[in-house]
């Protein structure tokens, strides 16, 4: 985050405290804010820790080093009834069937590149293709199959874990040795920060995020389609077939994409637009109109039923609403609930699919002696 972003961040942050210093002490516990325990062990015998996160409201966000995923995250709906509104399993065993990226970290490229192929300083590099023609989410193995180590840390308003990983020069195709951090922060203020760092020893293009799937309504109790959507998005790529953008930046106005202001998501959902044919629904990355500040207020969710929000603020260029078109009732998730059509979305913030393939993309390349870094951060009410 540039200088003026990070102020307006921790201006932001110390507003929030302030308002959060005359509320009621921890509803829920008095305990520690951050626990760990054994969450599981991969086939090979590899222990896979689960981290449990507690703020003075009563959230509890549990996070596990399989993935960096996060598996569960308890918010209070408008009369204080606390469920959770991630989609995931109760088992380690049922993350490691190849479950559609529930809750995970995904990189080391976020969304799909074309084929699979991109060229950098001359040399052409070939990715693991794994869905239909094309790379998706790091490959067959990327940044939500891994094992990350974790370090846990707490202060007077918040508790985290670190995560990281060293993904070798190489692996699934990419250039260079990557060293990712994933930063996942709970506070008081019921925000969720997630900040990402990457340093690499040879250029290699870099997009990380975090791919939760929400249900607002709280433990997967109905669809989506009834939850209203705000994106700061006044255009967005239009894709092919296979999902790859076109290149073009279209503008959202006059179409289903048009959620400039609070809109049901099932609203248009169902309308004959080729976008819409295309994705089976929303499966697009939308160009938020970024903020001078440096961290937009990208996306909220409200929820009429529960009155539970989200917002989300990123200082990224690009977010992936994806309406969970391919949920169909076949996984069977948390506390035995079946997760059907459309039970679920994201919010991807993001650089733009494919972008080592669009040099008029805002550029994902990372180099050696560069830092990349950035913040999103999910804020609940
Ligand atoms: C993609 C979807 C995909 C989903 C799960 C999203 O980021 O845009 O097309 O189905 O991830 O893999």
């Amino acid at each position: 985050m540039n200088p003026a972003a990070t102020l307006a961040f921790t201006l932001l942050v110390t507003f929030l405290g302030a308002c959060d210093r005359a509320a009621p002490d921890r509803v829920n516990s008095p305990g520690p804010r951050v626990t760990r325990a054994e969450y599981g062990r991969l086939p090979d015998g590899v222990q896979v820790d689960g981290y449990t996160l507690t703020n003075k409201q009563g959230v509890t966000l549990q996070v596990i080093t399989y993935g960096a995923i996060i598996t569960s995250l308890r918010t209070a709906d408008a009369r204080g009834n606390f469920a959770d509104i991630v989609l995931g399993f109760d088992s380690l065993d049922d993350y490691l069937h190849d479950p559609p990226y529930f809750g995970a970290v995904v990189g080391r490229y976020a969304n799909r590149i074309a084929r699979g192929r991109f060229t950098l300083d001359g040399s052409a590099y070939q990715l693991p293709v794994n869905n239909g023609p094309n790379s998706l989410h790091g490959g067959t193995r990327g940044f939500d199959k891994v094992v990350w180590r974790a370090e846990s840390f707490e202060s007077d308003s918040s508790s985290g874990v670190v995560l990281s990983y060293t993904s070798a020069d190489g692996e699934m195709g990419y250039p260079g040795r990557l060293d990712v951090r994933v930063t996942y922060t709970l506070t008081d203020s019921n925000e969720l920060l997630v900040d990402y760092f990457a340093a690499t020893d040879k250029a290699t293009p870099v997009n990380i995020s975090q791919h939760s799937y929400f249900n607002l309504a709280g433990d997967a109790k109905r669809d989506i389609l009834g939850h209203q959507l705000r994106l700061a998005a006044s255009r967005f790529t239009p894709v092919d077939s296979t999902l790859i953008p076109t290149g073009e930046l279209a503008p959202v106005e006059g179409t289903p994409f048009d959620f400039r202001t609070l809109t049901p998501i099932g609203a248009r959902i169902g309308e004959s637009h080729q976008q819409l044919i295309f994705g089976i629904g929303y499966d697009h990355n939308f160009v938020l109109d970024q903020d001078s500040s440096g961290l937009t207020h990208a996306a909220q969710v409200v929820d009429p039923e529960s009155g539970r929000t989200l917002d989300i603020y990123t200082d990224q260029p690009g977010i992936q609403f994806y309406s969970g078109n391919f949920l169909d009732g076949t996984i069977t998730g948390k506390g035995g609930r079946v997760y059907q059509h459309r039970y679920g979305f994201c919010l991807e913030t993001q650089h733009f699919p494919d972008s080592p393939n669009h040099p008029a993309f805002p550029s994902t390349i990372l180099r050696p002696g560069e830092e990349y870094e950035s913040r999103t951060v999910f804020r609940f009410n």
